[in-house]
């Protein structure tokens, strides 16, 4: 643990007692919850689903936003600065939050990725995931931590849990159990996909943007290609002639989209292998039925992919 974490840490609860010091007369218990903001809407689920009542969670990503092209307005500025805690990726995928954190001393950040790589979970970029996505090169390591529920499992959970229990001491009981709650349901998550996943036999796919380099790797599936190589921006023809070329070789007759970017390019590629687009959504989002909390949006998405499995030819 680096000097900065054990500053912030220190920090957060010095912060917390001078707040709870100055409401402590009769508060209820609810009044103890703690305002913690979050980048995107994943992490919310998984804060929720650790903290239950003893956290207040706003999202600044609104749903249909992408990470990777969003830029925060000064109401996100103001969440931030009442925030005690600040859960973001990382990894270069919403750095956007750290500059605005920065001038909100008060809050604690919690990089998830970074506890990712503390974990030995981290992975790098590989070359056909197309080098340049997210401005990233090869080697580097891909910010999508959150799609594989084993990492949320064994890294992201227990350290947004660790760094609950260090703002609320006194409900460390309760924060480690539901912390193991959510767990075996992470777990119960892994074997219905492994089982769903089996039903089909595993295949190659083609993502919208990068996002699913964890996933494969947990289930065994091949990242064929991207179809965008840098989120927000449209493929080159040239792109797109060898993703195209890519899906005949491999049998492929699906092509993924997202709901946070445009479908352009998925469109005109499965046109050209008369195939057709799904939607994977790696964010969901408050308000979007079967999406909204994290274990419902992997089954969506391993349902998604199921169905893309069944068409390869
Ligand atoms: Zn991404």
């Amino acid at each position: 643990m680096g000097t900065l974490s054990r500053w912030r840490r220190w920090w957060t609860a010095l912060l917390f007692a001078l707040v709870v010091s100055g409401r402590s007369i009769a508060a209820p218990v609810e009044a103890a919850a703690i305002p913690v903001v979050v980048t995107i809407h994943p992490l919310s689920s998984i804060v929720k689903a650790v903290g239950g009542p003893l956290v207040r969670v706003e999202t600044l990503l609104p749903p249909g936003a992408s990470p990777h092209t969003f830029e925060p307005r000064p109401a996100h500025v103001r969440a931030v600065a009442e925030a005690q805690l600040v859960v973001a990726v990382g990894a270069g995928l919403d750095d956007w939050v750290l500059a605005i954190a920065r001038s909100a001393k008060d809050a604690g950040i919690l990089l998830a990725s970074e506890h990712v790589i503390a974990a030995g979970m981290g992975r790098a970029f590989d070359d056909h995931e197309h080098d340049d996505t997210h401005g990233h090169s090869h080697g580097d390591i891909d910010p999508h931590v959150w799609l594989d529920p084993m990492v949320v499992k064994e890294a992201i959970a227990p350290a947004i849990a660790e760094a609950l229990i260090q703002a609320l001491p006194e409900h460390r009981r309760t924060i480690e159990s539901h912390l193991q709650r959510f767990q075996q349901e992470l777990d119960q998550l892994d074997a219905w996909i492994r089982e769903r996943l089996a039903s089909v036999g595993t295949g190659a796919f083609i993502s919208y943007h990068a996002a699913w380099g964890y996933f494969a790797d947990r289930y065994g599936l091949e990242h064929a290609a991207s179809v965008a190589g840098f989120p927000g921006q449209e493929p080159s023809a040239r792109w797109i002639a060898q993703v195209v070329q890519l899906a005949r070789e491999r049998g492929i007759k699906v092509v993924f989209a997202e709901p946070q970017l445009s479908p352009k390019a998925a469109e005109t590629i499965a046109r050209e292998i008369q195939g057709q687009v799904l939607l994977l959504d790696p964010l969901g989002g408050h308000g979007l039925a079967g999406r909204e909390n994290y274990i419902d949006l992997m089954r969506y998405n391993t349902e998604m992919l199921v169905q893309a499995f069944a068409l390869t030819q």
